[in-house]
């Protein structure tokens, strides 16, 4: 045994520099969950949680939710933002809401306005049925309901509604002709509404979402515009009902400047607004708050350069500032942070059900007497160890292969010989690549022979259910083993998922404080399952996923801790994964339909004679456990 240690594994994995505190690597080699940041000597061993979760026969894959992370990130942003308004003697309060495209999960939003009740904090929309869902679930008359993104007739009337349901509802304008349905509707209804002016920042911000301002952006009024609004909210006596001042430039910000660049240009005109007699009383800067998914505290597309605090801080101690120097008073402040509340409570467990190696291939290279030239050239250079340079065994063995390929082409060299020679060849490039030293990995050739000899670990997920991210914008998401982080991890890997897609695959990988293309994983062991969790997916992940393949929604577990009772932890409730059944019915199939049609099939063959009855009636069976079963590979 080597002297691997849990340090080595965390300097590898880098599970604290990712995990905000929630997640560790424990002396055990498991991984440990801190969830509520109040308890932090409450932890839970994920290894126990898996073992649980395969006692109560469920199967693998399946999103694991801790809900007192969730708890934990709404008290922190609202306890930090409290804080920091009492010590910068600021005037205004807190006001925070979730957006809930973030995560739409039902249980996800009632944990957020449960755990935010105390501070009053409220949902935001951007969508109509968002805002269906919201009106139902934001039922605190001093919590605010912030309306964004297209809106026709139907979204205003229900945003009047809330309204007369005394509700802060407050209807963001995005383009000027929101503003030429709304009064009339208004006014029709005899309900005054809560208006929001959002405005097209002039800052650019970077990253993935840099379209998001400038005046290209698809959202806002560019300043004629918000005076256009103004003007005519004046003319119908309206200007009263202009609350809020809104701004987005964009999710997941890696740099600060550009956040505070956001916050100076959103609150100086805010203030310019209020000199002009706009009775604005809350600024909202948007989401953005980034997650450090790669650990690497950079201004990397997956990271920030940030901490939480140094966020609210700049807002707070940066709108102070402008509106003390324009002498106007400090408005309540609110931000509609999603991936910052969500990220960290929900990961992806599943199992590696198999491995793919290159130089695994083992066919029988023995020599035969009527053997090709080409298959003796390489068996020579199979069995010549390390008489030659790496670099010269390396472009031979190339240059044999490409001549092989050549000659099966032609009919000159037989399956058998192909076989023989393929294998001698992976086992040449692995034996090369076991006597590389620091020295010959100068040469560039033999720095990819790494990669050729990568394995692939399949992993019993998808991709394009789990982690569209990773997939569509190239973002990295933390991977890690759930135990054996005391052992050391001797397999480089890529990670490919179940999809029969090519895309289907992982491609980023945390390594040290590099982005790698490969990770090293354990070995797999015969009568062992290997789990692994994909971290950090709670924001976007959970609820973009694709049906690509017909996989659909993974089983749920959500678990607690016992405050009571540390490192015990109990499990809430099991939302089951959909099964092929509803997958199916999604695509506008009739699975009744189907079950009969195989059924007559397999009756016909009894008549037959070709099948017994009793065969017959097993394989009916068999098709409707199909049908009613898990999409994911079951693994005994
Ligand atoms: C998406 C979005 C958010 C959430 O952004 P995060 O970066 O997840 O915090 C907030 N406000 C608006 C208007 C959005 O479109």
């Amino acid at each position: 045994m080597s002297d691997w240690n849990i340090d080595q594994a965390e300097e590898l994995y880098g599970v604290n520099r990712w995990g905000a505190g929630y997640f560790s690597i424990g002396e055990n080699g498991n991984i440990q969950i801190c969830p509520n940041h109040r308890l932090p000597d409450v932890t839970i061993d994920m290894k126990e949680v898996v073992d649980e979760i395969i006692s109560e026969g469920i199967q693998f894959p399946a999103v694991i939710r801790f809900h007192d992370i969730l708890r934990s990130q709404v008290e922190i942003i609202n306890e930090t933002f409290g804080k920091l308004i009492d010590e910068a003697n600021y005037q205004g309060k807190y006001c925070g809401v979730f957006p809930i495209k973030v995560n739409q999960m039902r249980e996800v939003v009632e944990e957020i306005m449960d755990a935010g009740e105390p501070y009053n904090y409220g949902l935001e929309a951007g969508s109509k049925p968002e805002l269906v869902a919201v009106m139902a679930y934001n039922d605190n008359p001093d919590a605010l309901t912030i309306l964004n993104g297209y809106k026709d007739k139907d979204y205003l009337t229900l945003a009047l509604l809330g309204r007369q349901l005394k509700r802060k509802m407050i209807i963001v304008i995005e383009k000027f002709s929101e503003l030429e349905m709304l009064i009339p509707l208004a006014k029709q209804m005899g309900v005054e509404p809560m208006i929001g002016l959002r405005s097209k920042m002039m800052v650019k911000s970077s990253g993935k979402w840099a379209g998001s301002s400038g005046d290209r952006a698809k959202f806002g009024l560019s300043i004629a515009e918000i005076l256009n609004v103004i003007e005519r909210l004046r003319e119908e006596d309206m200007l009263h009902c202009a609350k809020l001042l809104h701004f987005h430039i964009g999710s997941q910000l890696s740099d600060i400047r550009k956040i505070k660049e956001a916050v100076n240009e959103g609150a100086r005109l805010y203030a310019k607004l209020v000199q002009e007699g706009v009775p604005l009383e809350y600024l909202d800067i948007g989401g953005g708050l980034g997650i450090d998914y790669d650990g690497t505290s950079t201004t990397s597309d997956s990271s920030r350069n940030y901490s939480t605090e140094e966020y609210i801080a700049d807002v707070v101690w940066g709108v102070k500032q402008i509106c003390d120097l324009e002498e106007v008073p400090h408005p309540n402040l609110v931000s509609e942070s999603g991936r910052a509340m969500t990220a960290h409570h929900s990961c992806v467990v599943t199992n590696i059900v198999g491995e793919m190696k290159p130089a695994g291939t083992q066919y029988d290279i023995s020599a035969s007497s009527d053997e090709h030239i080409l298959v003796k050239n390489m068996r020579e250079l199979h069995n010549s160890g390390d008489q030659f340079h790496p670099q010269e065994r390396y472009n031979d063995a190339a240059g044999y292969k490409q001549n092989a390929y050549e000659a099966f082409k032609l009919g000159i060299l037989s399956l058998n010989e192909m076989a023989k020679l393929d294998t001698m060849y992976w086992q040449i490039l692995a034996d090369i690549h076991h006597a590389l030293d620091k020295d010959t990995y100068v040469i560039q050739e033999l720095e990819e022979l790494e990669d050729m000899l990568a394995s692939q670990y399949l992993c019993n997920f998808s991709v394009f259910q789990s982690a569209a991210d990773t997939w569509a914008i190239g973002q990295v998401l933390p991977v890690v083993p759930i135990s054996r982080l005391n052992e050391q991890p001797e397999v480089r890997c890529s990670i490919v998922d179940i999809t029969c897609d090519s895309d289907g695959k992982l491609s980023k990988y945390i390594e040290g404080t590099e982005i790698s293309d490969h990770i090293p994983m354990h070995n797999l062991r015969k009568g062992e399952n290997y789990h692994v969790g994909l971290f950090l997916t709670g924001a976007y992940q959970d609820v973009m996923g694709d049906m690509h393949n017909l996989f659909g929604r993974l089983t749920e577990v959500h678990v607690y801790c016992h405050d009571d009772e540390p490192g015990d932890f109990y499990i809430e409730e099991v939302v089951p994964g959909t099964s092929a059944e509803k997958v199916l019915q999604t695509m506008q199939y009739n699975t009744e339909y189907m079950a009969k049609t195989v059924k007559k099939q397999i009756d016909r063959q009894v008549r037959k004679g070709s099948l017994a009855p009793r065969e017959g009636v097993r394989w009916t069976n068999f098709y409707e456990q199909c049908l009613a079963g898990s999409t994911y590979l079951s693994v005994e």
